[in-house]
C-alpha cells in the first residue's frame, strides 16, 4: 500500500523555440534518452541535471512511502504539469488538487 504515487512520462526538446516532444517515453526509459540530440534541432532532449532531478523526485516518493502511513492511494490527489529546460530545475506550469 502506497501513500504517494509518482507518475512521470514524456520527453521534450530543451530548445524553447522547438516543439519536438515524445509523450510515450516511460520513466524507466529515461536513461536511454540521456544527452540524446533532438531529431528536429539537435538540442539536448534530456540533460544529466534534469535526469538527476527526476531521480531525486523518485527517491523522495520512495521515502514518503517508507515513512508515511499507508493511505490507500489509488488515484492521483495532486495533478501537476511540470516543465524542465535542461538546467535541473522544475517550473510548475499547472497544479490542481483533486476532490
Ligand atoms: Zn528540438
Amino acid at each position: 500500500m502506497n501513500s504517494a504515487i509518482l507518475t512521470i512520462s514524456g520527453i521534450k526538446c530543451d530548445n524553447p523555440e522547438c516543439n519536438y516532444r515524445h509523450d510515450e517515453v516511460a520513466l524507466n526509459e529515461y536513461g536511454e534518452w540521456l544527452d540524446r540530440p533532438c531529431p528536429d534541432c539537435g538540442e539536448n532532449l534530456l540533460t544529466e541535471a534534469d535526469y538527476n532531478t527526476v531521480k531525486i523526485m523518485v527517491a523522495m516518493t520512495q521515502v514518503a512511502n517508507e515513512t508515511a502511513p499507508a493511505n490507500n492511494v489509488d488515484e492521483p490527489i495532486v495533478e501537476a504539469t511540470l516543465d524542465m529546460n535542461g538546467s535541473g530545475s522544475i517550473e510548475v506550469i499547472d497544479m490542481k488538487i483533486k476532490d
